[in-house]
C-alpha cells in the first residue's frame, strides 16, 4: 500500500489528516482516537475504583474502625467508639446515596464535635480516621475566621485547604474530613445573647452554618479572602464530615452544674459527679451555655468528650503506639547505626514532666528533644554506637538546657 493511502483504522481519516498515526500489526491508529481510547480508559477506571471505594466503605464496621484508632491513639476509649459509629454511619450514608436507595429515607450526616483538654488526642483521631478512609484531610483553625467584612480569613478558606489536600480533585474533597480545631473559641461570651453580644463568635458560627448545611459553596483556590475578580470552585458539603474540636475551658463546671441541679438522674440518685469526671457527660445544652448557637449545635448530632491523660496513659503514649515518639527516636539514631534505648526511670521523668507541663502529650515530644539534644548533635559520625538513657542522664540533659538559657 503507498504510504498516501494509509489511514487511521479507527475514525477512517486519512494520513493526510493526522498529525500522527501509529501502526499495530494489521492497522492504524492515530493520535485524536489514542487520546479519545485514553479517556475511555481513564473514564471506566475511575467507575471501577469508585464502586471499589464504595465496597471498602461499607467493610469498615464500627469495631474495625476502633480496633485501628486504638493502633495509634492510647485510651479516649469512649471517644474513639462514639467516633467509629459515627465515621461507619457517614460513610454507611455515603454507600446509601451511592446505590441509588429508594427507600425515601434519608440519612443525616453525623458531623462530631470532641471536647477536651489540649494535648488529649482530638486532632490525632480525626486524622488518624481519615488515614484510614483514605480521604482527604484538612485541618482549619476557628480562630483565624471572621464573618465577611472583617480582617481574617473567610469561612469558606476551611475548605481551600480541604480542595489543597485533595490536589484540587474536587470530587475527592467532597468525600473528604475537616476538622475544625479551637471551636470553644467562637462562642460567644454570654449565655444571654441579649446582654454582652460578642458579635464577631456569634457571626463566624452563622457563616459556620453554610458550610454545614450541605450545599453548594463558593471556595477562593488559594484561600483567604474572595476577591471579586477571583475564580472560584465550586464544592458540595453535602458528603464532608466536619469533626470540631475544643477545650471548652470550664466546661466541667458548667456540666456539674447542670448535673446538680438535673431533677431526673445522678442529682435525684443522691450521686454525686466530681468536676474533673463530669466532662464525660457533657451534652448539647452544655454547649449551648457555653455560647454555642442552637443553629450549629443542631448539625453536630455527635459529641463526645476525651479525658484529661493520666500519667499511666502517658506512659504508654510514649512507647505503645505505631509511631510512638520512644520508636521515631530509636529511628532517628538508627539512621545514624547508634542504638538508642531508654530505661524505664528516663521514661518516668519525662512523664513527670508532661505532668508539670499541663499540655497534655503534647508535652512529651518537647521534653524528648531536650534530652536528645546534643546527643543528635555529637553522636553522628562519632566513634559512640549506643545511647542508654536513663533517669540521670535525662535529669543532666534538662538541667543544662535551663543552664544554656540563663
Ligand atoms: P489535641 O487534643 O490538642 O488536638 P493532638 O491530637 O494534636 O491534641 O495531640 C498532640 C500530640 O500528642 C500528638 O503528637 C499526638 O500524637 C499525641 N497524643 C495526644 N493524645 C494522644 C493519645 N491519646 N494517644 C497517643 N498519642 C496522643
Amino acid at each position: 500500500m503507498a504510504d498516501n493511502d494509509l489511514q487511521c483504522s479507527f475514525c477512517g481519516r486519512p494520513k493526510a489528516d493526522v498529525d500522527i498515526l501509529i501502526a499495530g500489526a494489521t492497522g492504524h491508529i492515530c493520535e485524536r482516537c489514542v487520546d479519545q481510547a485514553q479517556a475511555i480508559v481513564a473514564e471506566e477506571g475511575g467507575a471501577q475504583a469508585e464502586a471499589q471505594s464504595s465496597i471498602d466503605f461499607t467493610l469498615r464496621r464500627p469495631a474495625e474502625i476502633k480496633a485501628h484508632l486504638d493502633e495509634f491513639v492510647i485510651g479516649q476509649d469512649a471517644a474513639k467508639r462514639t467516633l467509629s459509629v459515627a465515621v461507619y454511619n457517614h460513610y454507611k450514608r455515603l454507600t446509601h446515596e451511592h446505590a441509588g436507595d429508594e427507600s425515601g429515607i434519608e440519612l443525616d450526616k453525623s458531623n462530631v464535635i470532641l471536647v477536651g483538654e489540649t494535648g488529649t488526642g482530638k486532632t490525632l483521631l480525626a486524622k488518624t480516621i481519615a488515614r484510614m478512609l483514605d480521604v482527604p484531610f484538612c485541618i482549619a483553625d476557628a480562630t483565624v475566621l471572621t464573618e465577611a467584612g472583617y480582617v481574617g480569613e473567610d469561612v469558606e478558606s476551611v475548605l481551600s485547604r480541604l480542595l489543597q489536600a485533595a490536589d484540587y480533585d474536587v470530587e475527592a474533597a467532597e468525600r473528604g474530613i475537616v476538622f475544625i480545631d479551637e471551636i470553644d473559641k467562637i462562642a460567644r461570651k454570654s449565655d444571654n445573647p441579649s446582654i454582652t453580644r460578642d458579635v464577631s463568635g456569634e457571626g463566624v458560627q452563622q457563616a459556620l452554618l453554610k458550610l454545614l448545611e450541605g450545599t453548594d459553596v463558593q471556595v477562593p483556590p488559594q484561600g483567604g479572602r474572595k476577591h471579586p475578580e477571583q475564580k472560584l470552585i465550586t464544592v458540595n458539603t453535602a458528603n464532608i464530615l466536619f469533626v470540631c474540636g475544643g477545650a471548652f475551658a470550664g466546661m466541667e463546671k458548667i456540666v456539674a452544674r447542670r448535673l446538680r441541679q438535673s431533677t431526673i438522674g445522678y442529682a435525684n440518685q443522691g450521686m454525686t459527679v466530681e468536676d474533673s469526671e463530669a466532662l464525660a457527660y457533657v451534652d448539647p445544652s452544655d454547649l449551648r451555655a457555653f455560647g454555642l448557637i442552637p443553629e450549629l449545635i443542631g448539625r453536630f448530632p455527635v459529641l463526645t468528650a476525651l479525658r484529661p491523660l493520666k500519667r499511666d496513659t502517658l506512659r504508654r503514649i510514649l512507647t505503645e503506639p505505631k509511631n510512638a515518639l520512644v520508636r521515631q527516636y530509636v529511628h532517628i539514631f538508627a539512621m545514624d547505626d547508634i542504638k538508642l534505648s531508654f530505661d524505664s526511670g528516663a521514661l518516668d521523668l519525662i512523664v513527670d514532666h508532661a505532668v508539670e507541663r499541663k499540655l497534655g502529650a503534647r508535652g512529651l515530644r518537647g521534653i524528648c528533644e531536650v534530652i536528645l539534644r546534643n546527643a543528635m548533635f555529637d553522636l553522628p559520625g562519632s566513634d559512640t554506637k549506643t545511647l542508654k538513657v536513663t533517669a540521670k542522664y535525662a535529669q543532666s540533659q534538662l538541667d543544662a538546657q535551663h543552664q544554656q538559657a540563663s
